[in-house]
């Protein structure tokens, strides 16, 4: 890109060099970063690259007045997320960005939110593309590695494996509705669990000889545990008293607060599925990595389609079954 720089801060190159570049390095396999043409890197001897690409807008994704250290940390979290649900170690990542303006306070926040995150993780930021917009876009694309045919897929689930899922359900969804209504006041651990998600990068490795099917939850369990169950050609019943539920919704009416849990998105935690001779090793997994692992079902043999379940209130049963996820289209 040449054309149309921001002149305040000296152009492009100053700008990706102020906020772009990364001043320490962690993966040894990375031999060329941000700077050339492109980026340079191995993946060891027997490891397959696993990538993944998440597209963020302005006024879709976030507001636009969104806290940048929060977005820039959300941008790269929802990227590791991916590299989780498969079970696979991030090694880099590349940032495209587009800008409508230059606003120095703002990139500083921005790439303090993301740096801070890659260091977590001990990925590295190798590359990218900034140029000018009307409306801020983020795009990064991740890149990891896990031993070859490690990864732990869609289509991998098998009849009676239990349905587990991490951490906490609704919560993102819940504190989106209440802040687009103008909520007075929004809990502080709720609004994290949409601006600050947690990627479970290290629950996603452990995984790997655990779970048999594995996907991030981010449009909702119901449209994510659907592409599970249609991938793997099974069934599933979702037992509702069981779902795991950050406080606030729990005080919510019990449907309204399923209704989160089901259908709301940004959650990114995992889905997975397991035989039942897992049960032990999952608790202690859950136990040493300080990440509740909750059993909310089984897949069965049919047609992939899910039954919503609840001994405490069989009632509502009919009015959950057309829950799906989100879609954007
Ligand atoms: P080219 O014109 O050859 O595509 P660019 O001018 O777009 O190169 O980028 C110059 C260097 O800066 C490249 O190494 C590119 O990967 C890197 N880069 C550009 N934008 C970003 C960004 N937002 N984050 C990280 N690296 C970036
Ligand atoms: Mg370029």
């Amino acid at each position: 890109m040449s054309a149309h720089s921001g002149a305040k801060i000296g152009g492009e190159f100053a700008l990706i060099r102020q906020f772009f570049h990364q001043k320490t390095q962690h993966q040894a396999q990375v031999d060329l970063s941000v700077g050339d043409d492109a980026a340079l890197f191995r993946v060891a001897h027997g490891q397959q690259c696993v990538v993944s690409t998440d597209l963020l807008v302005s006024g879709r994704h976030f507001f636009a007045d969104a806290a940048p250290r929060l977005l820039g940390h959300k941008a790269l979290a929802v990227n590791l997320s991916d590299l989780a649900a498969m079970g696979a170690q991030p090694l880099a990542f590349t940032l495209s960005i587009a800008l409508p303006s230059v606003d120095e306070a703002w990139l500083a926040d921005f790439s303090a939110g993301m740096f801070a995150l890659a260091q977590t993780h001990q990925c590295d930021l190798i590359g990218g593309d900034t140029t000018r917009s009307e409306q801020l876009v983020i795009g990064i694309t991740i890149f990891g590695q896990l031993p070859r045919g490690a990864a732990i897929l869609r289509s991998g689930a098998q009849v009676g494996d239990d349905i587990w899922v991490s951490g906490t359900l609704g919560g993102a969804a819940y504190a989106l509705d209440l802040l687009q209504n103008g909520a007075a006041h929004v809990p502080e651990l709720l609004r994290q669990r949409l601006e600050a998600p947690t990627p479970r990068v290290a629950l996603g490795l452990a995984l790997r000889d655990i779970a048999t099917a594995m996907l991030d939850v981010s449009d909702g369990l119901a449209g994510d545990l659907m592409h599970v169950l249609r991938a793997s050609n099974l069934a599933a019943t979702i037992e509702c008293d069981d779902l795991p539920m950050p406080l606030e919704l729990q005080e919510l009416p019990q449907l309204e607060a399923w209704r989160y849990a089901v259908t709301g998105g940004d959650d990114y935690e995992l889905c997975f599925t397991a035989p039942a001779t897992q049960r032990a090793a999952l608790t202690a997994l859950s136990v040493a990595q300080g990440v509740a692992l909750t059993r909310i079902g089984l897949t069965t043999a049919g047609a992939p389609n899910i039954t919503w379940r609840s001994q405490s209130n069989p009632a509502h049963f009919a009015q959950m079954s057309d829950w799906t996820g989100y879609n954007h289209f």
